[in-house]
Protein backbone atom coordinates (compact mmCIF):
# COMPACT_ATOMS: atom_id res chain seq x y z
CA UNK A 1 0.00 0.00 0.00
CA UNK A 2 1.19 3.82 -1.37
CA UNK A 3 1.17 6.05 1.14
CA UNK A 4 0.73 9.25 -0.63
CA UNK A 5 0.10 8.21 -4.06
CA UNK A 6 -0.27 10.68 -7.24
CA UNK A 7 -3.30 12.09 -7.47
CA UNK A 8 -4.33 13.77 -10.67
CA UNK A 9 -7.52 15.57 -11.69
CA UNK A 10 -8.78 15.72 -15.39
CA UNK A 11 -9.71 18.68 -15.79
CA UNK A 12 -12.02 19.19 -18.85
CA UNK A 13 -12.58 22.92 -18.71
CA UNK A 14 -15.92 22.46 -18.22
CA UNK A 15 -18.30 23.35 -15.08
CA UNK A 16 -18.01 19.71 -13.50
CA UNK A 17 -13.89 19.41 -13.20
CA UNK A 18 -13.42 23.01 -12.70
CA UNK A 19 -16.26 23.06 -9.28
CA UNK A 20 -14.45 19.60 -8.45
CA UNK A 21 -10.91 21.14 -8.14
CA UNK A 22 -11.80 24.15 -6.39
CA UNK A 23 -13.33 22.19 -4.15
CA UNK A 24 -11.03 19.41 -3.26
CA UNK A 25 -8.47 22.63 -3.21
CA UNK A 26 -10.94 24.00 -0.65
CA UNK A 27 -11.09 21.16 1.30
CA UNK A 28 -7.03 20.70 1.80
CA UNK A 29 -7.22 17.20 -0.03
CA UNK A 30 -3.78 16.45 -1.83
CA UNK A 31 -3.36 16.91 -5.43
CA UNK A 32 -0.47 16.21 -7.54
CA UNK A 33 -1.16 17.69 -11.06
CA UNK A 34 -4.35 19.01 -12.96
CA UNK A 35 -4.42 17.41 -16.84
CA UNK A 36 -6.01 19.25 -19.37
CA UNK A 37 -6.60 17.49 -22.59
CA UNK A 38 -6.54 19.67 -25.54
CA UNK A 39 -8.20 18.43 -29.29
CA UNK A 40 -7.59 21.25 -30.49
CA UNK A 41 -10.87 21.86 -31.97
CA UNK A 42 -12.35 23.10 -28.30
CA UNK A 43 -15.13 25.91 -28.58
CA UNK A 44 -13.52 29.55 -28.59
CA UNK A 45 -15.68 29.99 -25.08
CA UNK A 46 -13.58 27.17 -23.77
CA UNK A 47 -10.32 29.07 -25.04
CA UNK A 48 -10.89 31.45 -23.44
CA UNK A 49 -11.75 30.25 -19.98
CA UNK A 50 -8.23 28.17 -20.53
CA UNK A 51 -6.20 30.74 -19.15
CA UNK A 52 -8.61 32.27 -16.14
CA UNK A 53 -8.29 29.15 -15.00
CA UNK A 54 -4.99 28.57 -15.20
CA UNK A 55 -3.96 31.99 -13.58
CA UNK A 56 -6.19 30.98 -10.61
CA UNK A 57 -4.34 27.33 -10.52
CA UNK A 58 -0.99 29.17 -10.76
CA UNK A 59 -1.82 31.46 -7.94
CA UNK A 60 -2.33 28.44 -5.52
CA UNK A 61 0.76 26.77 -6.59
CA UNK A 62 -0.99 23.82 -8.38
CA UNK A 63 0.56 22.31 -11.02
CA UNK A 64 -0.96 22.11 -13.99
CA UNK A 65 -0.70 21.13 -17.47
CA UNK A 66 -2.69 20.65 -21.46
CA UNK A 67 -1.71 17.66 -22.84
CA UNK A 68 -1.88 16.51 -26.82
CA UNK A 69 -2.37 13.43 -28.93
CA UNK A 70 1.02 13.61 -30.91
CA UNK A 71 0.87 11.38 -33.81
CA UNK A 72 3.99 10.54 -35.20
CA UNK A 73 3.92 8.23 -37.97
CA UNK A 74 2.09 9.98 -41.31
CA UNK A 75 2.62 7.33 -43.21
CA UNK A 76 1.83 9.13 -46.76
CA UNK A 77 -0.53 11.78 -44.71
CA UNK A 78 0.51 15.27 -44.40
CA UNK A 79 1.15 15.78 -40.64
CA UNK A 80 -2.28 16.71 -38.34
CA UNK A 81 -2.18 17.54 -34.97
CA UNK A 82 -5.91 17.96 -34.04
CA UNK A 83 -8.92 16.17 -33.81
CA UNK A 84 -10.15 18.17 -36.82
CA UNK A 85 -7.16 17.80 -39.40
CA UNK A 86 -7.43 13.76 -37.76
CA UNK A 87 -10.94 13.99 -39.88
CA UNK A 88 -9.66 15.23 -42.86
CA UNK A 89 -6.38 13.30 -42.83
CA UNK A 90 -7.34 9.69 -42.79
CA UNK A 91 -10.97 9.20 -40.27
CA UNK A 92 -13.76 10.09 -41.70
CA UNK A 93 -16.05 11.27 -38.67
CA UNK A 94 -14.93 11.00 -34.76
CA UNK A 95 -15.92 8.52 -34.00
CA UNK A 96 -18.80 9.31 -31.26
CA UNK A 97 -20.60 9.59 -35.09
CA UNK A 98 -20.75 6.26 -35.09
CA UNK A 99 -21.89 5.54 -31.66
CA UNK A 100 -18.28 4.66 -30.14
CA UNK A 101 -15.79 6.57 -27.87
CA UNK A 102 -12.57 5.93 -29.73
CA UNK A 103 -11.90 10.03 -30.67
CA UNK A 104 -12.38 10.74 -26.92
CA UNK A 105 -9.96 7.87 -25.48
CA UNK A 106 -7.19 9.02 -28.50
CA UNK A 107 -7.06 12.63 -27.79
CA UNK A 108 -8.09 12.92 -24.48
CA UNK A 109 -7.62 9.96 -22.28
CA UNK A 110 -4.27 8.88 -24.07
CA UNK A 111 -2.74 11.93 -23.50
CA UNK A 112 -3.37 12.43 -20.48
CA UNK A 113 -2.10 8.80 -19.21
CA UNK A 114 0.68 8.85 -21.25
CA UNK A 115 1.71 12.15 -19.13
CA UNK A 116 1.13 10.49 -16.16
CA UNK A 117 2.93 7.21 -16.84
CA UNK A 118 6.26 9.32 -18.00
CA UNK A 119 6.85 10.90 -14.23
CA UNK A 120 8.80 9.45 -11.87
CA UNK A 121 6.20 9.57 -9.26
CA UNK A 122 3.91 7.46 -10.85
CA UNK A 123 6.65 5.06 -12.05
CA UNK A 124 7.77 5.04 -7.93
CA UNK A 125 4.11 4.38 -7.36
CA UNK A 126 3.61 1.48 -9.51
CA UNK A 127 6.47 0.06 -8.60
CA UNK A 128 5.32 -0.24 -5.22
CA UNK A 129 2.72 -1.75 -6.42
CA UNK A 130 0.21 1.46 -5.46
CA UNK A 131 -2.08 3.08 -7.64
CA UNK A 132 -2.64 6.49 -9.02
CA UNK A 133 -5.83 8.74 -8.16
CA UNK A 134 -7.36 9.80 -10.79
CA UNK A 135 -10.23 12.44 -10.05
CA UNK A 136 -13.29 12.70 -12.14
CA UNK A 137 -15.85 15.21 -12.79
CA UNK A 138 -18.98 13.28 -12.87
CA UNK A 139 -21.67 15.04 -11.02
CA UNK A 140 -25.24 13.57 -10.25
CA UNK A 141 -27.41 14.58 -13.05
CA UNK A 142 -28.47 11.74 -15.11
CA UNK A 143 -26.38 12.52 -17.82
CA UNK A 144 -23.56 11.91 -15.88
CA UNK A 145 -24.50 9.14 -14.00
CA UNK A 146 -25.28 6.90 -16.89
CA UNK A 147 -22.09 8.09 -18.05
CA UNK A 148 -20.49 7.32 -14.41
CA UNK A 149 -22.69 3.70 -14.96
CA UNK A 150 -20.76 2.77 -17.91
CA UNK A 151 -17.38 3.06 -15.84
CA UNK A 152 -18.74 1.40 -12.71
CA UNK A 153 -16.57 -1.30 -11.61
CA UNK A 154 -14.01 -0.51 -14.06
CA UNK A 155 -10.74 -1.95 -12.68
CA UNK A 156 -7.40 -0.65 -13.70
CA UNK A 157 -4.02 -1.98 -12.37
CA UNK A 158 -2.22 1.20 -12.70
CA UNK A 159 -5.73 3.86 -11.43
CA UNK A 160 -7.89 4.38 -8.39
CA UNK A 161 -10.56 6.35 -9.84
CA UNK A 162 -12.39 8.54 -7.59
CA UNK A 163 -15.38 10.66 -8.55
CA UNK A 164 -15.75 13.30 -5.69
CA UNK A 165 -18.75 15.43 -6.76
CA UNK A 166 -20.72 12.35 -6.36
CA UNK A 167 -19.13 11.42 -2.99
CA UNK A 168 -20.12 14.94 -2.21
CA UNK A 169 -23.75 14.63 -4.04
CA UNK A 170 -22.79 17.35 -5.96
CA UNK A 171 -25.27 18.32 -9.02
CA UNK A 172 -24.33 20.54 -12.49
CA UNK A 173 -26.35 23.35 -10.24
CA UNK A 174 -24.42 23.49 -6.98
CA UNK A 175 -21.04 23.26 -9.72
CA UNK A 176 -21.80 26.35 -11.46
CA UNK A 177 -22.43 27.79 -7.50
CA UNK A 178 -19.30 26.50 -6.48
CA UNK A 179 -17.78 28.31 -9.35
CA UNK A 180 -19.72 31.54 -8.72
CA UNK A 181 -19.15 31.57 -4.93
CA UNK A 182 -15.28 31.58 -5.83
CA UNK A 183 -15.71 34.66 -8.22
CA UNK A 184 -14.87 32.92 -11.45
CA UNK A 185 -16.99 33.35 -14.72
CA UNK A 186 -19.53 30.04 -15.25
CA UNK A 187 -17.73 28.31 -18.46
CA UNK A 188 -19.87 26.45 -20.98
CA UNK A 189 -20.28 22.86 -21.50
CA UNK A 190 -17.24 22.23 -23.18
CA UNK A 191 -16.69 19.62 -26.14
CA UNK A 192 -15.36 19.56 -29.59
CA UNK A 193 -17.53 21.94 -32.07
CA UNK A 194 -18.05 19.42 -34.29
CA UNK A 195 -19.59 16.52 -31.68
CA UNK A 196 -22.39 14.54 -32.21
CA UNK A 197 -23.11 15.20 -28.66
CA UNK A 198 -23.72 18.29 -29.44
CA UNK A 199 -27.63 20.05 -29.27
CA UNK A 200 -29.20 21.21 -31.93
CA UNK A 201 -28.92 25.04 -30.44
CA UNK A 202 -25.32 24.36 -29.84
CA UNK A 203 -24.61 24.36 -33.32
CA UNK A 204 -26.48 27.10 -34.26
CA UNK A 205 -24.45 29.30 -31.76
CA UNK A 206 -21.21 28.09 -33.54
CA UNK A 207 -19.22 30.68 -35.35
CA UNK A 208 -19.36 30.42 -39.20
CA UNK A 209 -15.68 29.74 -39.53
CA UNK A 210 -16.79 26.62 -37.62
CA UNK A 211 -19.84 25.97 -39.78
CA UNK A 212 -17.79 25.88 -43.07
CA UNK A 213 -15.30 23.10 -41.30
CA UNK A 214 -18.05 20.79 -40.35
CA UNK A 215 -19.85 21.33 -43.84
CA UNK A 216 -16.20 20.07 -44.83
CA UNK A 217 -15.62 17.62 -42.53
CA UNK A 218 -19.15 15.77 -43.82
CA UNK A 219 -18.47 16.25 -47.56
CA UNK A 220 -14.98 14.78 -46.97
CA UNK A 221 -16.53 11.96 -45.69
CA UNK A 222 -19.85 11.69 -47.79
CA UNK A 223 -18.32 9.11 -50.06
CA UNK A 224 -17.09 6.66 -47.40
CA UNK A 225 -20.66 6.82 -45.16
CA UNK A 226 -22.27 3.50 -44.97
CA UNK A 227 -24.03 3.47 -41.77
CA UNK A 228 -24.69 7.37 -40.39
CA UNK A 229 -26.23 10.20 -42.52
CA UNK A 230 -23.49 12.63 -41.01
CA UNK A 231 -21.97 13.79 -37.77
CA UNK A 232 -25.01 13.92 -35.84
CA UNK A 233 -25.02 10.27 -36.74
CA UNK A 234 -28.96 9.89 -37.95
CA UNK A 235 -32.01 11.98 -38.12
CA UNK A 236 -34.35 12.21 -34.86
CA UNK A 237 -37.61 14.27 -34.86
CA UNK A 238 -35.45 17.43 -34.15
CA UNK A 239 -32.51 17.69 -36.50
CA UNK A 240 -31.17 15.62 -39.08
CA UNK A 241 -28.14 13.53 -39.11
CA UNK A 242 -26.54 15.54 -41.21
CA UNK A 243 -24.97 18.73 -39.44
CA UNK A 244 -24.91 20.51 -42.98
CA UNK A 245 -28.39 19.80 -43.38
CA UNK A 246 -29.60 21.52 -40.47
CA UNK A 247 -27.06 24.41 -41.48
CA UNK A 248 -28.40 24.47 -45.05
CA UNK A 249 -31.97 24.58 -43.44
CA UNK A 250 -32.07 26.76 -40.84
CA UNK A 251 -29.78 29.43 -43.46
CA UNK A 252 -26.79 29.22 -41.02
CA UNK A 253 -24.73 29.54 -43.66
CA UNK A 254 -25.73 30.53 -47.75
CA UNK A 255 -26.60 27.87 -49.80
CA UNK A 256 -23.44 29.11 -52.49
CA UNK A 257 -21.54 28.61 -49.67
CA UNK A 258 -22.57 25.07 -48.75
CA UNK A 259 -22.43 24.02 -52.02
CA UNK A 260 -19.36 25.34 -53.44
CA UNK A 261 -17.69 24.02 -49.82
CA UNK A 262 -19.11 20.73 -50.96
CA UNK A 263 -18.29 20.42 -54.39
CA UNK A 264 -14.78 22.21 -54.40
CA UNK A 265 -12.76 21.73 -51.18
CA UNK A 266 -12.54 17.58 -51.15
CA UNK A 267 -11.13 17.87 -54.29
CA UNK A 268 -8.30 20.19 -53.16
CA UNK A 269 -7.84 18.53 -50.25
CA UNK A 270 -7.27 14.98 -52.16
CA UNK A 271 -4.88 17.04 -54.15
CA UNK A 272 -2.85 18.42 -51.42
CA UNK A 273 -2.57 15.31 -49.63
CA UNK A 274 -1.48 13.88 -53.11
CA UNK A 275 1.02 15.86 -53.35
CA UNK A 276 2.01 15.00 -49.41
CA UNK A 277 2.28 11.83 -50.48
CA UNK A 278 5.32 12.15 -52.85
CA UNK A 279 7.42 14.11 -50.57
CA UNK A 280 9.69 13.02 -47.56
CA UNK A 281 7.79 13.06 -44.62
CA UNK A 282 9.96 15.78 -43.12
CA UNK A 283 9.16 18.05 -45.99
CA UNK A 284 5.43 17.73 -46.37
CA UNK A 285 3.48 20.83 -45.45
CA UNK A 286 0.97 20.04 -42.17
CA UNK A 287 -3.04 19.87 -42.47
CA UNK A 288 -2.92 23.04 -40.61
CA UNK A 289 -1.44 24.89 -43.47
CA UNK A 290 -4.38 23.54 -45.62
CA UNK A 291 -7.50 24.17 -43.12
CA UNK A 292 -5.84 28.24 -42.59
CA UNK A 293 -5.43 27.99 -46.61
CA UNK A 294 -9.20 26.87 -46.86
CA UNK A 295 -10.27 29.51 -43.83
CA UNK A 296 -8.80 32.33 -46.09
CA UNK A 297 -10.41 31.28 -48.98
CA UNK A 298 -13.98 30.69 -48.12
CA UNK A 299 -13.85 33.91 -45.63
CA UNK A 300 -12.23 36.05 -49.00
CA UNK A 301 -15.26 34.52 -50.66
CA UNK A 302 -18.11 35.23 -48.06
CA UNK A 303 -17.07 38.92 -48.04
S1 LIG B 1 -15.94 15.99 -27.34
FE1 LIG B 1 -17.01 14.56 -28.73
S2 LIG B 1 -15.80 14.60 -30.65
FE2 LIG B 1 -14.51 15.50 -29.03
S3 LIG B 1 -13.29 13.78 -28.28
FE3 LIG B 1 -15.09 13.93 -26.96
S4 LIG B 1 -16.59 12.53 -27.85
FE4 LIG B 1 -15.01 12.88 -29.42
Amino acid sequence: MVRHPPVIAAWGMGVDSTAMIIEWIARGLPLSVVLTADTGIEREETYAFLPVFQRWMSDRGIEHHVVRYTPRHFRHWPPYFTLLENCLTNAPLPSISFGRHSCSQKWKIQPQDGWVAAGQPARDCWAEGGRVVKLIGYDMSPADSRRYAHREGHVSALYDYRYPLREWGWDRTACADRIRAEGLPIPIKSACWLCAAQKVEELESLPRWCLRLIVLVEARAAPRLRTVEGLWRRSTKKRPGSMTRHIHDRKLLPAAEIDAIISGAPVDLVDFQRVAADMPAAERLPMRDWVERFNAGVERLSA
